[in-house]
């Protein structure tokens, strides 16, 4: 059976080459050929010995989605989306910022987890995404912006970015946040298995703080990632009570607030950062007046915090408007003045639709089960 080397993390590697006779140390250099390289070809790796090029290509591939669409939008942001076979389409965003490059990774085809306010979360879902759908989606984007990169006459981008942090923070990705389609921490496996090639410094390198998993909060997968792979966390609150929670984010009907934020300060534990980011998507009229944010400074007062107030993404037949500027300043200003962190998330991409929320990709929903159902499957 052939196997897609881009399914295994250094762990993996070393099993498989292990298994066919070759010594473990050949890992590292294929690790390097293919996500420091993007190397593809075997045969181009060229200081491994020619037999084992020969058995590589015999029994493996290295094979990420293909990219179907790529849309740059006006402030730089780009959006691909990629085919998973099926009929099945995932986005990945990427946002260049002045000294970073944030790629915004998707985990799964759609989401079951059905939250009123998520594109993804409408579509219903799929399955999950493989490790090698995940990480590929890195793999294409470092290509990708290399390959622009290289084409743009030098003199140009030097005059246009003379800053060199800002001309690798555009040319590669330096941050990732699990922020795309899909529950990261309900497709467990694979994403861990993602996240140590994208912290392993023969692959990508990045250290943990730089790898953000944001989760609806699934509370015992919570548990297990900070003993398997603490990377940063972001905890997708959104509401400050649970009847409110329990209608906004379904999966508190399980998983309530108390026990949510219980199992953030464990996450702190062991986490790379001293606080977790809470999300709070802005919602005009439903989770943003000044009781509201009194309700929630009140809750959050023994966790270590940020917060990461999104305004609302509309996308077709959602039932929601976005906060007005107004109110979510007022929100804001009162996070702030409770001695909480509190920053607006900028809408990148608006005009491409590649905001949080808005990735729609292309989803065939195979569990046609109620959110309910959904829920207690998970
Ligand atoms: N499933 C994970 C990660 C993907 S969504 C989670 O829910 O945390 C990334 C962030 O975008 C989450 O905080 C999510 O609640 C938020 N989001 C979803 N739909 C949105 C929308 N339409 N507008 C703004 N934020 C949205
Ligand atoms: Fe799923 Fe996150 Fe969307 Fe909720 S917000 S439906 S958990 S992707």
């Amino acid at each position: 059976m052939t196997v897609n080397l881009l399914d295994y993390d250094r762990e993996g590697l070393i099993d498989f080459l292990v298994e066919m006779g070759e010594k473990p140390f050949r890992a590292k250099q294929i690790l390097k050929w293919i996500h420091q390289s993007n190397q593809s070809d075997f045969n181009q790796m060229s200081d491994l010995a020619k037999n084992l090029r020969t058995k590589l290509s015999e029994s493996s591939v290295i094979a990420m989605p293909q990219v179907t669409r790529d849309h740059t939008a006006a402030d730089g942001t780009r959006k691909w989306l990629l085919s998973v076979g099926s009929g099945n389409g995932i986005e990945s965003v990427f946002i260049p910022e002045a000294n970073r490059g944030t790629l915004c990774v998707s985990s799964q085809v759609g989401c079951a987890l059905a939250c009123a306010f998520c594109a993804t979360g409408k579509q219903g879902f799929n399955r999950n995404l493989s490790v090698a759908e995940i990480v590929g989606q890195l793999w294409l984007a470092n290509k990708m912006l290399v390959k622009d990169f290289d084409r743009q006459p030098l003199a140009k981008m030097q005059a246009d970015i003379a800053d060199p942090q800002i001309m690798y923070s555009v040319r590669r990705v330096t941050n990732i946040v699990m922020m795309g389609m899909g529950e990261p921490l309900a497709n467990f496996e694979n994403v861990v298995t993602a996240l140590n090639v994208m912290l392993d410094d023969h692959a990508y390198g990045l250290s943990r703080r730089r790898v953000t998993v944001s989760t609806s909060g699934l509370i015992p997968a919570m548990d297990r990632l900070r003993k398997r792979c603490p990377v940063a966390l972001a905890v997708s609150l959104h509401a400050p009570n649970d009847p409110l929670r329990d209608h906004l984010v379904p999966i508190n009907q399980k998983y309530p607030i108390k026990d949510l934020l219980a199992a953030c300060q464990r996450y702190l534990q062991d986490a790379p950062r001293d606080f977790i980011t809470f999300e709070y998507v802005m919602l005009d009229g439903i989770n943003d007046s000044a009781s509201h944010a009194r309700e929630l400074i009140k809750l959050v007062r023994d966790v270590p915090c940020k917060f990461n107030l999104i305004p609302f993404n509309a996308f077709p037949n959602s039932e929601f408007r976005r906060s007005s500027s107004e109110s979510i300043r007022v929100f804001r200003d009162m996070l702030m003045q409770a001695g909480l962190m509190t920053t607006v998330r900028k809408t990148r991409g608006d005009d491409i639709a590649a905001a949080c929320g808005q990735l729609a990709g292309r989803v065939y929903d195979k569990t046609r089960r109620t959110a309910k159902e959904n829920i207690e499957a998970i």
